[in-house]
């Protein structure tokens, strides 16, 4: 799988990262810092799939997700969720959020590109995209 990744990080490594395993399995990365700037570049973009850090400057990721949500233009793409937290029921605290998976940092460039494919097919089968 391949296409528009809209990549919403605040973190210039990880960011950096997320944009090499991406382009590296052939998808055209867009970055944005925070959410706001993420979620006018999703509007602008309407990417194949959203990779969506939790803990953001002033908006947090449970907020950006849910904002994209409530858009009729973004309401079925994947949007995957990307973060450190790892106490019990962020996960459920995600898709409660309206995220189509969870990728756990720290990034694992052998898996993360296959990570993203998988929640992409659920989704896809499930009818969300
Ligand atoms: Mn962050």
């Amino acid at each position: 799988m391949s296409g528009v990744a809209v990549v919403i990080e605040d973190n210039a490594h990880n960011g950096y990262l997320s944009r090499f395993l991406l382009e590296q399995r052939g998808y055209t990365v867009e970055l944005a810092a925070d959410g706001r700037a993420g979620i006018a570049l999703v509007q602008q973009m309407l990417p194949d799939v959203i990779l969506l850090d939790i803990q953001l400057p002033e908006m947090d990721g449970y907020a950006v997700a849910r904002a994209l949500r409530d858009l009729d233009d973004v309401r079925g793409i994947p949007i995957i969720a990307v973060t450190s937290y790892a106490m019990m029921g962020d996960r459920q605290r995600c898709l409660d959020a309206g995220c189509s998976g969870y990728i756990e940092k720290p990034i694992d460039p052998d898996t993360f590109a296959d990570q993203i494919d998988a929640i992409r097919t659920a989704a896809g089968q499930r009818g969300e995209s």
